[in-house]
């Protein structure tokens, strides 16, 4: 229970942030290049066991139904880098139970999953997918082994986003994809009363998060790190590689999905936002 404090901004360096909610085991502060950080804090670290998955019994069909829907967005967004890169083999950071690495099998990429808990590759291996324990600070892959990295809800868990991101890159190949989703800075819910809401809230995700980001300053954290944002911060509407049937589908709902997405940002109800980044 050490108290880090993170003095200076993460993203730019600047130490003139203001605060953003307080508490008394954290501090949540909103720098002037637009991200919001934690400065500082005393709450142990969190532990990723399998309590944090929601699978425990009485949760498990609500955990089955929840499934299928999030290995359906994980084909989407696999589909969205597939826009900007060639397939190929596919790491999935924080690969959870797997939803990715079967949205990634089917696709018919080779899928490897890394995650910081024990139970999530246990999970993983037992339904015969590639997975290692690992950081995304130091990843157990040799350079170069990767054409595209996932990366859903992981950044926003690290106070050193620029050391991940170089991780990131050495791993994969040049002109190698990268899909980044997290939680949205500016979503109307957290700005409105950050005190109340579980995104800054020591007993919820303010325990675990370090820096919330918005499409702004996660470009510009990308560009610094020379990948290239190519598609922020909207899923795309049609998708290249996806067979004809859905390729069509995609096509006739593109205008309305469009104004949608737009409506959308427009009042800030955006709880994450998605990147597709390209290594330089
Ligand atoms: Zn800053």
């Amino acid at each position: 229970m050490s108290p880090r404090i993170a003095e200076t901004c993460l993203l730019c360096g600047n130490s003139d942030a203001e605060v953003l909610c307080e508490f008394p085991e954290l501090t949540w502060v909103t720098c002037s290049c637009g991200l919001v950080y934690k400065r500082d804090e005393s709450v142990p670290e969190v532990q990723y066991k399998e309590e944090y998955f929601g699978t425990r019994e009485g949760r498990r069909r609500q955990y089955d139904e929840r499934r299928k829907r999030r290995i359906s967005k994980s084909r989407s967004q696999i589909l969205d880098v597939l826009n900007h890169t060639p397939p190929g083999p596919l790491l999935d950071v924080g690969c959870s139970l797997g939803y990715t690495l079967q949205a990634a099998v089917d696709l018919g990429l080779p899928a490897t999953g890394v995650d910081i808990s024990e139970h999530a590759v246990k999970v993983c291996r037992e339904q015969g997918f590639a997975a290692e324990i690992g950081s995304f600070h130091e990843l157990p892959f040799a350079d170069g082994s990767f054409q595209i990295v996932i990366m859903k809800h992981v950044l926003e868990h690290t106070p050193r986003p620029r050391e991940a991101l170089r991780e990131i890159r050495r791993v994969l190949r040049p002109g190698g994809g990268v899909f980044i989703a997290v939680p949205h800075g500016g979503y109307v819910k957290a700005r409105r009363n950050p005190t109340g809401y579980r995104w800054y809230r020591p007993e919820f995700h303010g325990a675990e998060h370090y820096a919330y980001y918005t499409p702004a300053t996660m470009s510009r954290l990308l560009r610094e790190e020379r990948f290239d944002p190519v598609q922020v911060p909207h899923p795309h509407l049609v998708h290249r590689r996806a067979g004809i049937p859905r390729k069509a589908a995609e096509i006739a709902v593109a205008p309305l999905r469009f104004v949608a997405q737009r409506a959308r940002s427009l009042v800030a109800l955006d709880k994450e936002f998605w990147v597709t980044a390209v290594c330089l």
